[in-house]
């Protein structure tokens, strides 16, 4: 899928390589020159300003940003629900979504609702039923099938979207801060079962979060924004080898890291 701005340049005529990505991998999500700006004259809000970005194949990508800095347009974008006003998004395949409210279906059993993403999906009956219990197992919910969304808590909740947004089988699964609003330790737990979903599969993640630890202790890479509006500050590898623990003093070196360039954004800002 390709999402071209109004006024895009030209494709490039050069052929790209296949190991293109500043990771190495195949790109699964390319950004080129991405600019958005909401309304026009004199109430326009510029959210974001010529995004390059690549993603490769498999890679867990994490964007860090203030508040209000573009992430969740980026994601948008990304995902087709909106159009660059400039430049064009690239995505390898099918796009997948979750975000901070798990959005489940208030009638359907936790079971059903992670099952309806295969249906949609037309997945044959006996896999379903195979599928969700897998993916109920990975996320610790096995004996929670038959419960409806307000008889679980909200990190149980988070869970089943969780579980559904890999029953999408999306090729790029887009996650804006999907574990915002849960207590600390229940956010370890799902970053462990994200993990392990990830691992499990050929899947390209693109991870939004305003938690600097969260993107220490899941991304490969990180991305980071400026403030509004938005533009790449600095792109990180992460070198701390998995299984990785968000308490450990690497991650929390990495987090002081990303905190001090995002700090060094906000006081450019503030000066502007
Ligand atoms: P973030 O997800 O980083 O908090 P957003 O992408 O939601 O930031 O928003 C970036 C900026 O664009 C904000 O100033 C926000 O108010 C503005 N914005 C977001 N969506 C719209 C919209 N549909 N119309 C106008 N302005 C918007
Ligand atoms: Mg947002």
């Amino acid at each position: 899928m390709t999402v071209t701005g109004s006024t895009s340049r030209p494709p490039d005529t050069q052929a790209a390589s296949p190991e293109d990505t500043s990771s190495g991998l195949r790109p699964a999500v390319r950004l080129r020159e991405v600019s958005k700006i909401y309304g026009s004259g004199a109430t326009a809000v510029p959210a974001l300003d010529r995004i390059d970005l690549e993603v490769g194949a498999r890679e867990l990508v994490c964007v860090v940003g203030a508040s209000g800095c573009g992430k969740s347009t980026m994601l948008n974008l990304i995902a087709g629900l909106d159009r660059p006003t400039r430049g064009e998004v690239e995505v390898e395949g099918r796009a997948g979504l979750m975000f901070q409210e798990a959005a489940l279906f208030p009638w359907l059993t936790v079971s059903r609702n992670v099952e309806l993403a295969l249906k949609l999906r037309k997945v044959p009956k006996a896999e379903r039923r195979e599928r969700v219990a897998q993916l109920l197992e990975t996320v610790h919910l096995h004996d929670f099938g038959h419960k409806r969304p307000h008889e679980l808590s909200g990190g149980m909740r988070q869970r089943v979207a969780l579980a559904r947004a890999f029953a999408q089988d999306a090729d790029v699964l887009l996650m804006d801060e999907p574990f915002g609003a849960l207590d600390a330790m229940t956010r370890d737990v799902l970053h462990d079962e994200l993990e392990t979903l990830w691992l499990s599969r050929e899947l390209t993640i693109l991870f939004v979060t305003h938690n600097v630890r969260e993107a220490a202790r899941l991304a490969d890479r990180i991305v980071v924004l400026s403030s509004r509006p938005g533009q790449v500050t600095a792109v990180l590898d992460n070198p701390i080898g998995r299984p990785r623990r968000i308490e450990s003093p690497e991650v929390g070196q990495l987090a002081a890291d990303i905190t001090a360039r995002l700090r060094q954004e906000v006081r450019r800002h503030a000066q502007r």
